[in-house]
């Protein structure tokens, strides 16, 4: 059982990384951003309000994702811990997290932050392909992650939550790094795929 949060920059690796590491502690990988891609393709209410935000690279509005990740929360499979990618991404997130995860019943267990340089993102993004993935789009969304969203690495850090880890190396070498780090912090990891 586990749950954990993932920060880090946009094209770190995170939602790469996420997806490994949940398969691997057999626990949910929730990411925000594929929950709003799959409302903006079904044009549900939130995927039009969403669209035209995440089409920018802006942030959609903190109200917006209360609903979808409490309601996402409360799924039966939570029961067995889970990873969130890409939520919270600015600090009234993490707040409104914290209570929410009281309410639940749900305490975070570690927040993990994958370190990239600046040099580096910019590269891996423009050879990703999304469909927000082009040059202006990248360079406002590492703006976005700047202003609101580094921020969170201190939050967590001052809550003796935080773990760093090392993105900018071979992947399968981040995949031992972060699950090196959850081990050294008492998490179990179980040691076969
Ligand atoms: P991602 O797949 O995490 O890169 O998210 C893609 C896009 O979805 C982002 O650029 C934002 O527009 C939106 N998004 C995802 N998660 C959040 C969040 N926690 N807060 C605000 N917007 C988000």
């Amino acid at each position: 059982m586990a749950r954990l949060i993932f920060l880090g920059p946009p094209g770190a690796g995170k939602g790469t990384q996420a997806q490994i590491v949940a398969a691997r502690l057999g626990i949910p990988h929730i990411s925000t951003g594929d929950i709003l891609r799959h409302a903006v393709a079904q044009k549900t209410a939130l995927g039009v309000q969403a669209q035209d935000y995440m089409d920018r690279g802006a942030l959609v509005p903190d109200q917006l994702l209360e609903a979808m990740i409490e309601e996402r929360l409360r799924q039966p499979d939570t029961q067995s811990g889970w990873l969130l990618d890409g939520y919270p991404r600015t600090l009234p997130q993490a707040v409104y997290l914290d209570t929410l995860l009281s309410l639940l019943g749900q305490p975070y267990d570690r927040a993990l932050n994958l370190e990239v340089g600046d040099e580096t993102l910019v590269g891996r993004l423009l050879s990703r392909g999304r469909r927000d993935d082009t040059e202006p789009v990248i360079r406002h969304r590492l703006q976005v992650y700047r202003d609101q969203t580094a921020p969170l690495i201190d939050f967590y850090q001052q809550r003796h939550h935080l773990l760093e880890v090392n993105g900018d190396q071979e992947l399968d070498l981040v995949t031992q790094s972060l699950l090196t780090a959850l081990s050294a912090a008492g998490l179990s990891v179980p040691s076969t795929p």
